[in-house]
């Protein structure tokens, strides 16, 4: 049975009012989308007639425009697709989304000031994949690029001078 239009009203409601809420909070803390879905998931919302990404939407009305392509993906600084504090929400493109996302992220996701390399940090897997691709001929200064790290820490993870315990 349809839900009564006066139900689905009050849903929608309560839904914007946790929006508005989201976009003027200035806490740290992550604003998980509470309205269905996994922690892992974006929600979607009807904004405007068409569906979309609340993330999209909350940056938005944060006073950020939509970037043309490639930078127009919404991407965490927390690496919580599901979260919608507009402080951990930046415009990007999809190789720095993959980033966000890839479970190595943590330490080197980029901050508001684009640094990514302050924090850089590799894990011990992706110490033995950069061994592994260098190996296999792929460059350096390309690994370094996509890992967010120095070309001197791609170098001391592949000669051996860091991480030797890894193999
Ligand atoms: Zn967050």
């Amino acid at each position: 049975m349809p839900k009564s239009t006066g139900a689905r009203e009050a849903k929608r409601r309560q839904i914007w009012d946790w929006i508005h809420a989201a976009v003027a909070s200035n806490t740290d803390e992550c604003a998980d989308w509470p309205f269905g879905g996994r922690v892992r998931e974006y929600g979607r919302i009807t904004y405007q007639g068409t569906k979309r990404l609340t993330t999209h939407v909350v940056l938005e009305l944060s006073g950020r425009p939509r970037p043309a392509a490639p930078d127009n993906r919404a991407l965490h600084s927390c690496d919580r697709p599901s979260c919608c504090n507009p402080r951990h929400l930046r415009w990007g493109s999809m190789s720095s989304n993959c980033t966000d996302r890839d479970g190595q992220g943590h330490g080197r996701v980029p901050n508001q000031r684009g640094d990514v390399h302050s924090q850089a940090k590799l894990t011990e897997v992706a110490v033995r994949s950069i061994r592994e691709r260098v190996a296999a001929g792929e460059s350096q200064r390309v690994l370094a690029a996509e890992y967010g790290v120095r070309p001197s820490a791609i170098s001391r993870a592949v000669t051996g001078a860091r991480w030797g315990h890894v193999v």
